[in-house]
């Protein structure tokens, strides 16, 4: 039986953003997350607004193995960040994690964690990925993905999202479009949502717009735009493919990561998308974006996850980049002095930059695995912090120096510690 799909959540269709920082961001090249700065990350998405975080993937391998260099593993992950949204941490984001779209991994993510309650479902739809890659037909890949759908709902999983795996590659105009049969049975089947995966980043801003809206008026349904930078046109793919959608009448979902991480060119990023949708010419005026979101923790959010993936952000990033707001030529400086809305379309405090002089002070601290009980001490009370017990505070605080990448804790990772001790002894 066909479950109601809402066609978009508020008053009329808008985009909504959905970071996957935390599963596709994390897949960069030699890039590595401790589980402790992924439930900051989500904490400050939280704080920003953002709709969803795909915060990992329940049905990953398991382990009998431990050690205190493995803190990564993603069990800790899901069930840490699960508990701290019971406990207040993670307020409003929702947490939602990636499978494979076979009925196996659907029925692990359910047996592991009962408190998760949204999936996204992945399977490829292109030729070339059909033939190459899965060595399935296509009837195949529909039945797979139905049953698995049909397994997510019978287990009780409250949203359900189907990506296609390199959608805009895949056979869609005409009488025999298979992305559009593809959608049509996710939907029957009872998925809520509709990934359309631009997963090499081969689509133009025409393409990707004119592709979802007909895809979006035939299967009716939300579609989320999943787009990678390989021709350096994500941030442009994803808002025209969202635009596409409300053309539709339905809600749009981008996927975005912080400061363009993920594989390859990396994927859409999140300051950029959130910049285009404010500021870009005609789409200022047309009040289209979530209005939770908050802008003024862009910089905040940036500068933390460089800080903690030990990348440091372009000068030329849009928005958080050091020269975001510099002007070299004469008559640009001239022009931006006279008032600066001849050269800028936002300004820093737009992002919540603070002035040069207030950056960082008191932000980063060292604690080293030697720290020792006193010195800990000292910097948890400078920095107004209570721990129910100082011992255990220690034991957390030096045990998780071996999952970062170096000994610096920033001040919401100290106050993550101290305040919700027993979720982050799960994540260790
Ligand atoms: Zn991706």
């Amino acid at each position: 039986m066909e479950k109601k799909v809402n066609l978009y959540r508020g008053d009329k269709p808008r985009i909504y953003i959905i970071d996957v920082t935390n599963r596709d961001g994390v897949q960069s090249y030699k890039m590595h997350l401790a589980n402790i700065e992924k439930a900051v990350i989500n904490h400050l998405l939280d704080e920003m607004g953002i709709y969803q975080s795909e915060f990992g993937f329940p049905a990953h391998q398991e382990y009998e193995y431990k050690s205190p260099m493995n803190t990564h593993f993603e069990r800790q992950n899901i069930s840490g960040n699960l508990d701290l949204q019971k406990v207040g941490y993670l307020p409003s984001i929702i947490l939602e994690g990636w499978v494979r779209a076979i009925a196996d991994d659907v029925e692990k993510s359910h047996k592991r964690y009962k408190d998760l309650k949204h999936l996204n479902l992945s399977v490829s739809t292109s030729d070339i990925m059909i033939r190459e890659k899965l060595r399935k037909s296509e009837k195949e890949i529909i039945d797979g993905m139905t049953y698995a759908v049909k397994r997510a709902n019978e287990l009780g999983f409250e949203k359900i999202g189907v990506n296609a795996e390199d959608a805009s590659r895949t056979r869609h105009f005409g009488d025999q479009s298979y992305l559009e049969e593809f959608a049509l049975a996710a939907k029957e089947a009872g998925a809520d949502r509709f990934r359309y995966c631009d997963t090499l980043g081969y689509d133009t801003t025409f393409s990707i717009r004119e592709r979802v809206r007909r895809l979006a008026e035939k299967v009716k349904m939300p579609i989320e735009l999943h787009c990678h930078n390989d021709l350096g046109s994500a941030v442009a793919n994803s808002v025209e493919g969202a635009l596409g959608a409300l053309d539709a009448d339905v809600d749009a979902y981008i996927n975005t990561t912080i400061n363009t991480y993920g594989e390859r060119a990396g994927n859409a990023d999140l300051v950029t998308v959130l910049l285009a949708l404010k500021f870009s010419s005609g789409l200022s005026e047309m009040d289209i974006l979530d209005p939770r979101i908050n802008l003024k923790m862009a910089w905040r959010i940036c500068t933390y996850t460089s800080d903690v993936t030990g990348r440091p952000i372009p000068p030329n990033q849009p928005g958080v980049g050091d020269n975001a707001f510099s002007h070299e030529s004469g008559i640009h400086a001239d022009g931006q002095l006279k008032n600066p809305k001849n050269y800028e379309l936002y300004g820093p405090e737009d992002l919540g930059i603070p002035p040069k002089e207030e950056r960082e002070l008191g932000r980063r601290i060292s604690i080293g695995e030697f720290s020792g009980r006193h010195g800990i001490e000292h910097i948890l009370n400078s920095n107004n912090l209570t721990v129910r017990n100082i011992d255990e505070a220690v034991d957390l605080l030096t045990r998780s120096v071996y999952s970062k990448q170096d000994e610096v804790y920033d001040l919401d990772e100290l106050k993550l510690i101290a305040e919700y001790p027993d979720q982050v002894r799960l994540m260790l």
